[in-house]
């Protein structure tokens, strides 16, 4: 018997779970991935995450055939063309890795529904999580809402269950890899209708060796995180997190290294909180699929009623965020991280979208749909979680009345100004205490630098202590239950 394994978010050929079902299974096993015109339409021609899939597939294709086989790439719409592939390779069942969007999930149904017609069956696998929809529940067989006790819980389901983070081999079954035909070719970026963009320039490399890179960096430094990870000048995150996206790293491999480095007594006080950051991504992933309505509205209905500013006003001054004009430097500096390479610090996530939401009044979902364009780690669970949580309308989101200061962080944060500097050179004049704020020095001051306010920076475009009551105002009109 032969089959058939659709790569969509897992872009590896190690420990991963539809491959090695398929392997341990079959007689015969295809790898294919799918460019799928209904994702890539919408998407700007110079796309990083184009790029970024287009190098994994490279590399995958090139560790495939190492191992005796080969990656099958298409371009069009993903459910016609794996049932299409399906009946020219003659494959008896098609195997995945499951997904938790809405849209993915409607979209393997048609799938499956499809492949049955033809007597063929879809297999999916939990791959992409360590924990997915009811496996961590309340003692009162309830789905969690709120992080720490689903953490807790989340943790205590690792011990008790060790084979959740059992690996799934692939080369000892290589050997039933169907190999590649003669003249066979991926196609390039410019066939799917795309051009390069600063992908490299950045330093990003994409694949599995990309991943291990990164992640072989990081355990060097893990045991700071607890701290570094605050500071967006300092290089105190993993940076895995559009692997983790594509699946060129395996979650379960990065929870087994940490167990080891932990165990060891290597993980200093730094393992245990990375450890927690992959938890919130099981949590928000776990959220998305039993609430598929956060996708577009408040996970507490009662934040729907909230009337955010709308008009003229509101288009400018979301503009402004979008473009790094709001004349706060931290907030501005991170949408040019943003912009210009795709990433944005964790901090900086947290603080600019407050900003946008409570100090601009603009509907949290228009700057999630601004991240969802520009994010490379995009993830529809994680950055609608985000987001509910900036704009206090989420399960286990941060209070209404807690609105962050943009200057206090930026003092507390970036105190000598190194991350506004690096991405806002025009302030790079400005002392580190000037630096946070410009509009409260005296212009005189500000002209010694050859600086002008207006000229080479904007002015503030709202007062945050007037934009707080407003907010204040704004939400005390939903009394929410809890
Ligand atoms: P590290 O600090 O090294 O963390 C390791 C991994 O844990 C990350 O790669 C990520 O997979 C996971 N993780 C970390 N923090 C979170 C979190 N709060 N929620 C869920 N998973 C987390 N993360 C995304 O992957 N995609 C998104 O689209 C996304 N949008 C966000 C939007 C907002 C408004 C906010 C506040 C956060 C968002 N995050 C998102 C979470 C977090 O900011 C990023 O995962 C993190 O900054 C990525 O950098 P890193 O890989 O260096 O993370």
């Amino acid at each position: 018997n032969k089959s058939l394994v659709w790569f969509r978010r897992d872009l590896r050929a190690f420990d991963h779970a539809a491959l090695h079902l398929a392997l341990t299974s079959s007689n015969q096993v295809y790898c294919a991935f799918i460019y799928d015109t209904e994702i890539l339409a919408p998407l700007p021609r110079a796309d990083r995450r184009v790029e970024f899939i287009h190098g994994c597939l490279e590399e995958l294709d090139a560790v495939l055939r190492k191992l005796g086989g080969h990656l099958v790439v298409r371009h069009g719409v993903a459910a016609d063309e794996i049932a299409r592939l399906a009946a020219e390779l003659e494959v008896d069942a098609v195997f995945v890795n499951g997904d938790y969007e809405p849209q993915a999930i409607a979209r393997d149904e048609l799938v499956a529904a499809s492949l049955e017609q033809a007597g063929r069956q879809l297999f999916s696998s939990k791959d992409q999580v360590i924990f997915e929809k009811n496996e961590v529940l309340t003692l009162s067989e309830k789905t969690f809402t709120v992080f720490t006790p689903y953490k807790n819980a989340w943790l205590r389901q690792m011990v008790a269950d060790p084979e959740c983070l059992a690996p799934y081999p692939i080369e000892p079954h290589a050997a039933r890899l169907a190999p590649a035909p003669p003249g066979h070719r991926l196609p390039s970026l410019s066939d799917i209708g795309f051009e390069p963009t600063n992908l490299r320039e950045l330093g990003i490399v994409p694949g599995m060796s990309g991943g291990a890179a990164l992640f072989q960096d990081f355990v060097n430094r893990i045991g700071a995180y607890d701290e570094a990870r605050n500071f967006p000048a300092v290089n105190g995150a993993s940076a895995l997190s559009v692997h983790l996206r594509f699946g060129t790293v395996s979650v379960r491999d990065l929870v087994r290294s940490v167990n080891a480095l932990v165990a060891a007594g290597n993980g200093g006080a730094g393992a245990p909180v990375w450890l927690s950051e992959l938890i919130w991504r099981d949590f928000y992933a776990m959220i998305l699929f039993h609430h598929p309505r956060v996708a577009g509205h408040a996970f507490k209905p009662a934040f729907d009623a909230i009337e955010w500013e709308t008009g003229a006003g509101a288009d400018a001054a979301f503009e402004a965020w979008c473009l790094g004009r709001t004349g706060y430097p931290l907030v501005d500096a991170a949408m040019a991280q943003l912009n210009q390479t795709g990433y944005m610090h964790n901090r900086l996530r947290m603080v600019s979208a407050c900003f946008l939401v409570k100090d601009l009044g603009v509907d949290w979902r228009r700057g999630e749909r601004y991240f969802a364009l520009k994010l490379n780690d995009y993830d529809l669970a994680s950055n609608n979680g985000g987001w509910q949580w900036a704009a206090s309308t989420g399960c286990d989101a941060q209070p209404y009345f807690r609105i962050f200061n943009p200057v206090t962080q930026s003092e507390k944060f970036d105190a000598q100004g190194r991350f506004i500097r690096r991405y806002l050179p025009q302030l790079a004049m400005l002392s580190d205490k000037e630096i946070h704020a410009p509009w409260t020095v005296p212009a005189m001051l500000l002209e010694q630098h050859g600086f002008r306010l207006g000229r080479d920076y904007p002015a503030p475009i709202v007062d945050h202590a007037v934009a707080r009551q407003h907010t204040l105002a704004r939400y005390g009109v939903v009394k929410p239950s809890g």
